[in-house]
């Protein structure tokens, strides 16, 4: 059962083959099989996950009407709240908080009976491309245990890749879904900036964060999707609008009659041979299926890294500034408040985290705020001319998710710029504020590892890319005979 899709799942809850407390005990063994090679879980909270369980289970015994994934067990990432449960964000800073409140993603969870087994790892404030800014250690791919699992959230798509959880939640704020989610052969969706609600998900870039599903199939992802956005009163850039209707799209899966836009400058140089062969095979399947396919520039995006590595530390640089040793986590040295909250961010952040805030400060500053700060906004309304202009002439624009599959452990660590090009594909929707989704396109021929195919659509029609990621899904499955994931090695007693 833990090698089936969530909505099968949800099926056999509701026709009672199953149980919420047999489905969720059966995470949890696997997670004790695989979790120490893997280790996606910074926290497994099991008994909590098996009195929610009880809880549905209960319920559904007592002929309640029950929400689509009531019952089906989720991995959460560490960067949103849940109310009584360690909440690290992959940091030193914040060991031992237990946080008071639910973040409304939380809240939605448990409103839609979905059962969280536990935190899953991160970089450190989310800040990083594969997991090892965590200040507990990496989380290994499970394609191939020496390779990093993509990041920030690189814990949550690796819990799916090793059927530790068949629904996982990420957060996105230059590609942090959707990187992981091309690098473990997942499904990640980055939705439209404010359709899933900011409240109790801990800041890194406010302009740019936004929550979303991780599975391993489009229309789970959909069905999570549905579950956890809409309006929240609670966060001011909430958009007050229903959610787009994801998952009647995802049923629906079809591109006849419709134009995908394949972007120019999302290919090419630095994009590893094997990913690109992969990215163009979907292209024709799609094309098979009955969509204009056609190109299109979206030529500031050449800037659009260096815009986002001034805006991000810059928001950085401010939200981290919350940590100061007298109102969240640790607390080191002694001496006057000055002394104790610089011994306790010198020890408490990682040095990804200080090269960020120390940018971001620099970036800030009086005299040269208008050359850089400045200067990345004007970037970022170029880039979303780009799209406007980009989407007068397609439905979708597609690329590539990441340029490379999954590198090793270590690689890249010594190596910011390096680890930072990996998402160049994906920053330029966090830039504009609009939606993007990662599905499978396939194992590359040098390695044999998983690449992304992306799909993205304009702010609030996040249900294009439901569409669009169905139909391509499914055309690949009856290509491939099986899923993508039936290629990765066993682990432990799978
Ligand atoms: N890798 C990017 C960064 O380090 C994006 C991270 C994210 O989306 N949280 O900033």
């Amino acid at each position: 059962m833990i090698k089936n899709s969530a909505v099968e799942m949800a099926k056999a809850l509701s026709s009672n083959e199953i149980s919420s407390v047999e489905l969720t005990q059966a995470h949890l063994d696997q997670i004790s099989k695989v979790d120490t090679d893997v280790h996606a879980f910074l926290h497994v909270d099991s008994e909590g996950a098996l009195a929610q369980a009880r809880d549905v289970d209960a319920r559904r015994k007592a002929g309640e009407k029950l929400a689509p994934l009531a019952g089906v067990p989720l991995a959460l990432k560490d960067v949103l709240v849940q109310k009584g449960i360690p909440t690290t964000c992959g940091s030193k800073m914040l060991e031992g908080w237990r946080p008071p409140y639910d973040s409304t993603v939380v809240s939605r969870l448990k409103d839609n009976g979905i059962i969280i087994l536990g935190k899953t790892n991160m970089d450190e404030f989310a800040m990083g491309s594969s997991t090892e800014n965590s200040a507990y250690g990496p989380t290994h791919n499970p394609w191939d245990l020496a390779r990093i699992p993509g990041g920030s959230g690189g814990g949550s798509s690796a819990a799916l890749a090793a059927f530790e959880a068949p629904l996982a939640i990420g957060t996105d704020t230059g590609g942090s879904i959707r990187q992981p989610a091309a690098v473990t052969g997942t499904v990640g969706v980055k939705p439209t900036y404010g359709g899933v609600s900011r409240y109790g998900l801990v800041a890194f870039s406010s302009s740019l964060d936004q929550a979303g599903p991780c599975a391993r199939t489009v229309l789970d992802a959909a069905y999570l999707h549905e579950a956890i956005g809409g309006y929240d009163r609670m966060d001011s850039t909430s958009i007050n609008a229903p959610i787009p209707p994801v998952v009647e799209a995802a049923k629906n899966g079809n591109v006849k009659g419709m134009t995908i836009g394949v972007i120019k400058e999302l290919q090419g140089d630095g994009y590893q041979p094997g990913v690109l062969k992969l990215f163009n095979q979907s292209l024709e399947l799609l094309a098979s299926l009955g969509a204009e396919i056609v190109e299109v520039s979206c030529k500031y995006f050449d800037y659009a890294l260096a815009a986002y590595y001034l805006i991000a530390p810059s928001e950085c640089s401010s939200n981290l500034a919350r940590f100061d040793a007298m109102r969240y986590g640790i607390r080191v040295g002694e001496g006057s408040a000055e002394e104790v909250m610089s011994a306790t961010r010198q020890q408490g952040f990682g040095r990804e985290v200080k090269r960020r805030i120390i940018l971001g400060t620099y970036a800030l500053s009086s005299g040269y705020y208008d050359a850089y700060y400045g200067s990345a906004q004007k970037v970022r309304t170029l880039i979303s001319r780009d799209f406007e202009a980009a989407f007068a002439k397609a439905d979708v624009l597609v690329s590539p998710t990441a340029p490379t599959t999954a590198f090793k452990i270590g690689e890249k660590a010594n190596d910011p710029i390096a680890m930072y090009l990996n998402d160049i594909a994906t920053i330029p929707t966090n830039l504009a504020g609009i939606g993007g989704m990662s599905i499978p396109s396939g194992l590359a021929e040098e390695d044999g590892l998983p690449a992304g195919f992306q799909i993205m659509a304009p702010a609030m029609k996040d249900d294009r890319m439901y569409q669009v990621g169905s139909a391509l899904e499914a055309a690949l499955l009856s290509k491939w005979g099986k899923p993508i994931l039936d290629n990765a090695p066993s682990l432990g007693a799978r």
